[in-house]
């Protein structure tokens, strides 16, 4: 029996363990797991050799700067190892390991906010296969097993293992037993109807199927049978054991031996047959099952599509295939490939935060050397995923190093254009182009802002719904192509969505004369359009900019001329009560049916760039101010509403309706227009008056009745109905 004291410190020991639970998320997400029937249950196999194969590339990255810390395991590799014996798969990395905070961390307490994504993702139809791209692909490890135990080295810590059987729960303890060097070992127990993980063959299938471009090299431990030669006395030993199982077998096999074997060899065994014997023994050894070349060293007349969709799955745990790839060599003074992928969708968090995960890979000279490098890439592309391996960096390169490196902005910039190329590659199949464009044109537009150099050629991949365009996007190529012989400029609107925008008093003259207007309604187009300025020579024009200028004939320019002299009077009335609201109030051309509207001057935000500021909580307060006060007031002088002011103000200039008509028609034109209205309940109070007067509501009357009931709900008289002074100041305190 156990001496007392050593039972002790093996209670002790037992005490060491801590018990978690694993955040709620997390919980509920691995019950799913579990008691989700599913039958592609193989990707666990996968989820996990990618976390050795990312764990790996870590301790690869600190080795470059700091080669020491590969001295307590020098070789970077990934074994699988299956026991019949105990029902387990058990899967080891040499990587980075896991310090005891990052077990609890990483294995169950710090949720991601890819779990309840999933989660939903599922409810919704997703495939479980997806879990890789979700950053939860840990856990499906219990599709297979029922309790799984991780044990892990890092070099900053001591070795622990982690522990559960789901159920809520986790533990985390000091593990005394054989030392890992480094890395981590995974060990799965495997649920009874899952035991054919355990055969090589299944095992050596699902590597090949989804995890044979790893680039770390992936050992299966097999068993073997060999013969082996034994004294007699050994043999003695030995045979007790095995001989009621063995001997008929290895009488067979001798009788095979002999007779392929020679003469000579026959001479032999003849004379050691009477001391030694053979027997079978078995033993283990490791079969490295992805020997294959990199896939991007290959030539490329050589790849099957299949072959670049699993390299593709296996760089990025996406589940379905790319939807385009580039792979090419560029050589001379520098010298580098390249495999380039465009996904089929934006991942879940595209512009979620700004940890772009696994985008290109850099290799030198076959040597992986950093996931995510920056660099090699602008952040406008950053949906796009592959490897570069390049000749001429050095090995041992860092971050701050690279940076500085003028192979690797040569290698950025030919980056940048083969994705161009590629993209104009998608754009030659109408239907891939609209899948990629629904994914990707925000990083486009993005481009457009950001990359001047790149910019013209961006410009190509555009593609907007115009008034002429139905439902269909069309390029800037197109629009230019059929612009009316006379027209000079490229015509455009932003706003908020599409009906918005075409049903704008802006886009209704346009329209009318046969001009085509390109709708911009998602918030970035107004970044871009600001840079990009023209396409093809021609001026992007705003529509709803002052001093839109249509092609005209002379004739309409006098007959113009005379309306604006016309309407002076009326428009310096106007300006007189709108006063600061406005910078200036003039009469336009570009209304059909509306009676007048605001634009805003060629250098203040457009209406839809208000909008847009006013929501982003964080910004400059003051240029909120002198950007945004640079509204026109234009009228439209073949209104009959304008017409009949003008006749107004011409026979009377003092009249005191014109005022509260002028207020109603400006914040009008202000909300259809897009902006937003500082004083709404103002606005509000002037309209029930209108509908009052066009009911013959007698206006007094029910004012007195209001004011006797609510008190506080004052509402300004319609001037000129009101008597004298008084009403006048009340209408300005309410403004
Ligand atoms: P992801 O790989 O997308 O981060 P996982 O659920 O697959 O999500 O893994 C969760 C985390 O657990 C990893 O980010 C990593 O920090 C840690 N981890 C998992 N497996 C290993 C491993 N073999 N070696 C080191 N860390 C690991
Ligand atoms: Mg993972």
């Amino acid at each position: 029996m156990a001496d007392p004291e050593v039972q002790q410190e093996a209670n002790m020991e037992e005490e060491e363990a801590e018990t978690f639970a694993f955040q709620a998320e997390i919980a509920q997400l691995m019950s799913l797991i579990i008691n989700t029937f599913y039958s592609n249950k193989e990707i666990f196999l996968r989820e996990l050799i990618s976390n050795c194969s990312d764990a790996l590339d870590k301790i690869r990255y600190q080795s470059l700067t700091d080669p020491t810390v590969l001295e307590a395991e020098k070789e970077m590799k990934i074994t699988i190892i299956p026991n019949k014996d105990d029902n387990t798969l058990t899967i080891c990395d040499t990587g980075i390991g896991m310090t005891k905070a990052d077990l609890v961390n990483n294995l169950g307490t710090i949720a991601k906010s890819g779990t309840r994504q999933f989660m939903e993702a599922l409810q919704a139809g997703a495939d479980i296969s997806m879990i890789g791209q979700f950053g939860v692909g840990f856990y499906s490890c219990y599709l297979v097993s029922d309790r799984v135990q991780v044990i892990t080295k890092h070099n900053d810590d001591e070795q622990y293992t982690w522990e559960s059987s789901a159920g809520g729960s986790f533990t985390v303890k000091r593990d005394e037993t054989e030392g890992l060097g480094r890395g981590t070992r995974i060990i799965l127990y495997m649920k009874e109807d899952q035991m054919e993980y355990l055969e090589e063959r299944r095992v050596k299938e699902v590597v090949k199927k989804h995890s044979q471009f790893i680039g770390y090299p992936i050992q299966l431990q097999v068993t073997k049978e060999r013969e082996k030669e034994i004294s007699d006395d050994e043999a003695e030993d030995e045979e007790k054991e095995e001989k009621k199982d063995q001997d008929a077998e290895d009488k067979e096999d001798e009788a095979k031996l002999e007779d392929v074997s020679d003469d000579e060899e026959k001479d032999d065994k003849e004379t050691d047959k009477k001391k030694k014997k053979k027997i079978k023994e078995k033993y283990n050894e490791l079969e490295e099952l992805n020997k294959m070349k990199p896939i991007w060293t290959r030539n490329p007349d050589d790849i099957t599509q299949e072959e670049y969709g699993e390299f593709y799955k296996s760089l990025t745990n996406d589940w379905e295939d790319h939807l385009a790839v580039k792979h090419f060599s560029v050589e001379g003074q520098l010298e580098f490939r390249a495999l380039l992928f465009v996904p089929k969708r934006a991942p879940f968090d595209l512009f979620e935060n700004r940890k772009v995960k696994n985008n290109i890979k850099l290799y030198v000279r076959r040597v992986f050397i950093m996931e995510n490098c920056e660099d090699l890439i602008p952040e406008y592309l950053n949906f796009v995923k592959g490897v570069v391996d390049s000749e001429d960096l050095p090995l041992n390169i860092s971050r701050e190093v690279l940076q500085q490196s003028k192979i690797l902005k040569v290698i950025r910039k030919n980056i940048v254009k083969k994705c161009l190329e590629l993209f104009n590659g998608i754009a030659e199949d109408a239907e891939d182009y609209k899948k990629f464009y629904e994914q990707f044109s925000k990083n486009l537009k993005l481009g457009i802002h950001e990359d001047s150099q790149h910019r013209k050629k961006l410009a190509d991949l555009l593609r907007y719904h115009t008034s002429a365009s139905g439902d269909e996007r069309v390029s800037l190529k197109d629009y230019v192509g059929r612009m009316k012989e006379n027209q000079k400029c490229i015509y455009y609107i932003t706003g908020e969505n599409r009906d918005q925008v075409s049903n704008s008093a802006f886009v209704e003259r346009l329209r009318k004369r046969g001009y085509e207007v390109i709708y911009m309604v998602e918030p970035i187009d107004e970044y871009g359009v600001q840079q990009l300025k023209e396409y093809d020579g021609k001026t992007l024009t705003s529509v709803t900019k002052e001093g839109l200028e249509l092609p005209e004939e002379e004739e309409e320019k006098k007959k113009f001329e005379e309306l604006k002299a016309k309407f002076e009077p009326l428009c310096k009335v106007t300006k007189d009560i709108l006063d600061k609201k406005v910078e200036k109030v003039v009469v336009t051309q570009r209304l059909v049916s509306s009676p007048c509207c605001i634009v805003t001057s060629q250098y203040g935000w457009t209406a839809n760039m208000e909008r847009i500021m006013k929501a982003q909580a964080l910004r400059d307060t003051s240029t909120m101010g002198y950007m945004a006060a640079k509204k026109h007031f234009e009228l439209n002088p073949e209104h009959p509403i304008v017409e009949t002011l003008r006749q107004k103000v011409e026979n009377d200039k003092n009249d005191k309706s014109v005022k509260d008509l002028v207020m109603l028609l400006f914040e009008t034109s202000l909300m259809a227009s897009g902006f937003s209205l500082d004083e709404p309940q103002t606005h509000a109070n002037r309209i029930h008056r209108m509908i009052k007067l066009g009911l013959g509501i007698d206006i007094d009357a029910a004012d007195t009745e209001a004011e006797e009931t609510t008190a506080q709900e004052e509402m300004p008289p319609l001037e000129g109905e009101g008597e004298g002074e008084d009403d006048d100041v009340r209408m300005e305190e309410v403004d």
